[in-house]
């Protein structure tokens, strides 16, 4: 999963950081509306945007209007001053999906963050099966036949990227960009080999990763 979060506030900034992060998420931080409209721009592969209403060089509500018009469907979470009654009944006719007032516990947050991210990947529930696979989002632990897992962080991160996708091709850069913040380092290559390490590891019984030659990979439909 991967978050953007627009934050002037270092400190908090810093705390969801370190609390996203904490909980498997690549999560990348920028500290005005000009940077966050950049990033929204050039990186279509967020899964969630947590937003600041309250930002220098060019507010919140333009950053969101700008983005709905430019036909994004992206999970908005507004982030508002306790007090700021209009601003967030603007934001959310603007467009955004919820909003928490500051001051929030992270708990809370993150709880948020995860029906977000469910309901922009068409999930409603926190545990996803995939015939004899369950994926718990909320406890980041995957099993079959009731069995754990022993996923490594980004095994469990690819995993989760592709069962929000049965049955669709997803590219390697696609992975890439879901699975690494700014600064991270992960070439097409390493994907291919937490593909491999991942296969060995649920490709028991009737899962399967199917691989399409040069262009990515897809976890494919269960037979009913
Ligand atoms: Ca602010």
């Amino acid at each position: 999963m991967r978050i953007l979060i627009a934050e002037d506030d270092q400190v908090l900034a810093d705390g969801l950081l370190r609390s996203l992060r904490a909980s498997g998420a690549a999560v990348d931080h920028v500290a005005s509306g000009t940077e966050a409209d950049a990033a929204l721009m050039t990186n279509t592969e967020f899964d969630l945007l947590i937003l600041d209403l309250g930002l220098p060089r060019l507010h919140g509500l333009e950053v969101l209007r700008k983005l709905r018009g430019r036909g994004s469907a992206l999970p908005v979470l507004i982030l508002t001053a306790a007090d700021a009654v209009e601003e967030r009944v603007r934001g959310l006719d603007y467009g955004a999906d919820d909003y928490m007032a500051k001051p929030f516990s992270l708990q809370e947050l993150e709880a948020r963050v995860r029906a977000l991210t469910r309901r922009g990947a068409g999930v409603s529930s926190s545990t996803i099966r995939h015939g004899p696979l369950v994926y718990d989002q909320a406890g980041r632990v995957a099993s079959i036949d009731g069995k754990l897992l022993e996923l490594s962080a980004r095994e469990l991160g690819l995993l989760e990227v592709l069962l929000q996708r049965v049955g669709r091709l997803v590219s390697k850069d696609q992975l890439v960009e879901h699975l690494c913040q700014w600064g991270e380092e992960v070439s097409n290559n390493a994907i291919e080999v937490y593909i491999h390490r991942l296969r060995k590891k649920i490709e028991k019984g009737p899962i399967r990763i199917a691989t399409v030659r040069g262009l990515g990979y897809c976890l494919e439909k269960l037979q009913p």
